[in-house]
C-alpha cells in the first residue's frame, strides 16, 4: 500500500467530494486551439527564442557571446514552448475551456520531458516549462474557483508518452533495437514530474500511453519523486488504443493494461485519444468492470478525415459519450484532439443529470 500522505489533503478531498456527487468535465485538445492561432516559426520563438535557440541559458550551462557558436533550431509546431514565448495565448485556452465548463484542465507539458524536448534541442528547458506550465493552469483554475467556490477546479499536471518507445523498435530492420530504456524514462518523467508539483498541480496523469512499459518508468518515476517529498498526489493513467483490434501498441487489450498498472493504484484510469468515442466504447466498458477505481475517457473527435482535421460535432460526441454515462460507465470525461470548448460545453451539458458510475465492490484483499 502506498502509506505516503497527500500533499494536498485539503485538495484531495474537495476532489474525491466532487467525484462521487457528479461525472467530472476534463477539458478538451490543447494543440486544437493552438492551431486557431496559425503561429508562425516567429511566433513560438518569441523574444527569448528568437534565434531558435534559448538566449537566457544554454543547454550546457556556457555563457552566450560572439562566437559561442549556438546554432539555432525550427521552434515551429513546438507547442510546449509556447508556455514560455506566448503564456497568454496558453492561459486564454484555458479559461475558454473552463468557462465552458471543465472541471478539470491539463496542463500544456505534453512533450515537456527531456526526451521529447531534445527533438527541439531544448532539453535543459525540463524543469521551467513543467513549473510555469502548470502555474498558468493553476491561476486559471484558481480564477475560476474565485468566482464560483462551489466548483472546485483542478490542475491535471501532464507527462505525455514521450516521442520514443521503450518496449518496441522504430526500425522494422531492427527489431531488437530501442530508441530509449526504462532508465532513461524514468529520469526524464522524475524531472518532468517534479516541475508539475512544484507549479501546484492537483494530480498527475500519464496520459495518452501507448507503450505500457513508458507508462511503467512513468509510475515509477513518480513514485519516486513523492517519496522523495514525503507526500504524494493523486495519479490518474490514461491508455490510448492504436487499431481496431483493440490493443496498445505494445499489444496489450484495455484488462491487461489495467492489471499491469493497477499497483499504482490510481484515482482513475481510461482511455483517451486515437480513436472517436464509438470505437473506444467496448473498450471503456471492459474497463469499467474490472477496475475498482474511477475510470475517465477523453475521445478525439471521432477519426481524423483525409485532411488530418476531425468532424464529430459538439453535439456528435456529446450525444455518444451521454449514453456511456448513462450506461454507468464514467467518472471523468472530456476531449481529446480536434474537441473545442464548444464539445466540451456540449458534453458537462449531456452530464449534468446523469450519475456517476458506482466503484464495483471487488472481492476485498484479505
Ligand atoms: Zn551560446
Ligand atoms: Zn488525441
Amino acid at each position: 500500500m502506498n502509506v505516503l500522505p497527500w500533499l494536498h489533503p485539503e485538495r484531495v478531498a474537495k476532489l474525491e467530494a466532487a467525484l462521487a456527487e457528479r461525472i467530472l468535465i476534463i477539458d478538451g485538445a490543447m494543440g486544437t486551439m493552438i492551431q486557431r492561432h496559425e503561429l508562425q516559426e516567429v511566433d513560438y520563438r518569441g523574444e527569448r527564442f528568437a534565434s531558435g535557440y534559448d538566449a537566457l541559458f544554454a543547454a550546457d550551462g556556457h555563457a552566450h557571446g560572439d562566437g559561442c557558436g549556438c546554432e539555432g533550431f525550427d521552434q515551429r509546431g513546438n507547442n510546449d514552448l509556447l508556455t514560455l514565448s506566448r503564456p497568454e495565448i496558453i492561459s486564454d485556452i484555458h479559461s475558454a475551456y473552463l468557462a465552458a465548463g471543465a472541471d478539470l484542465v491539463e496542463t500544456n507539458t505534453f512533450n515537456s520531458t527531456s526526451v521529447s524536448l531534445a527533438d527541439y534541442h531544448l532539453q535543459h528547458l525540463v524543469h521551467e516549462l513543467n513549473l510555469v506550465g502548470a502555474k498558468l493552469a493553476r491561476a486559471a483554475c484558481d480564477a475560476a474557483e474565485a468566482i464560483n467556490p462551489s466548483k472546485p477546479r483542478f490542475v491535471i499536471g501532464v507527462l505525455g508518452p514521450t516521442s520514443r518507445t521503450a518496449s518496441l523498435s522504430p526500425d522494422v530492420n531492427r527489431p531488437g533495437f530501442r530508441a530509449t530504456s526504462f532508465d532513461e524514462l524514468a529520469v526524464a518523467y522524475r524531472e518532468a514530474t517534479s516541475g508539475l508539483i512544484d507549479g501546484g498541480s492537483d494530480v498527475i496523469m500519464v496520459e495518452t500511453i501507448f507503450d505500457t512499459l513508458n507508462a511503467k518508468a512513468a509510475l515509477f518515476a513518480i513514485q519516486d519523486e513523492f517519496e522523495a517529498r514525503g507526500a504524494r498526489l493523486p495519479v490518474l493513467i490514461s491508455g490510448t488504443i492504436t487499431d481496431a483490434s483493440g490493443r496498445t501498441l505494445s499489444g496489450q487489450t484495455a484488462e491487461a493494461f489495467w492489471y499491469s498498472l493497477r499497483h499504482a493504484q490510481p484515482l482513475s484510469i481510461g482511455l483517451n485519444c486515437a480513436l472517436g468515442a464509438r470505437d473506444l466504447r467496448a473498450h471503456i466498458d471492459i474497463l469499467a468492470q474490472v477496475a475498482d477505481t474511477n475510470i475517465s475517457c477523453h475521445p478525439n473527435a471521432g477519426l481524423p478525415n483525409a485532411f488530418g482535421g476531425y468532424d464529430e460535432t459538439p453535439e456528435d460526441m456529446a450525444g455518444m459519450l451521454r449514453e456511456f454515462a448513462e450506461a454507468g460507465l464514467l467518472n471523468l470525461v472530456g476531449g481529446c484532439c480536434g474537441t473545442t470548448p464548444e464539445h466540451i460545453a456540449a458534453i458537462a451539458e449531456a452530464m449534468h443529470d446523469v450519475p456517476p458510475r458506482a466503484l464495483p465492490a471487488l472481492e476485498a484483499a484479505a
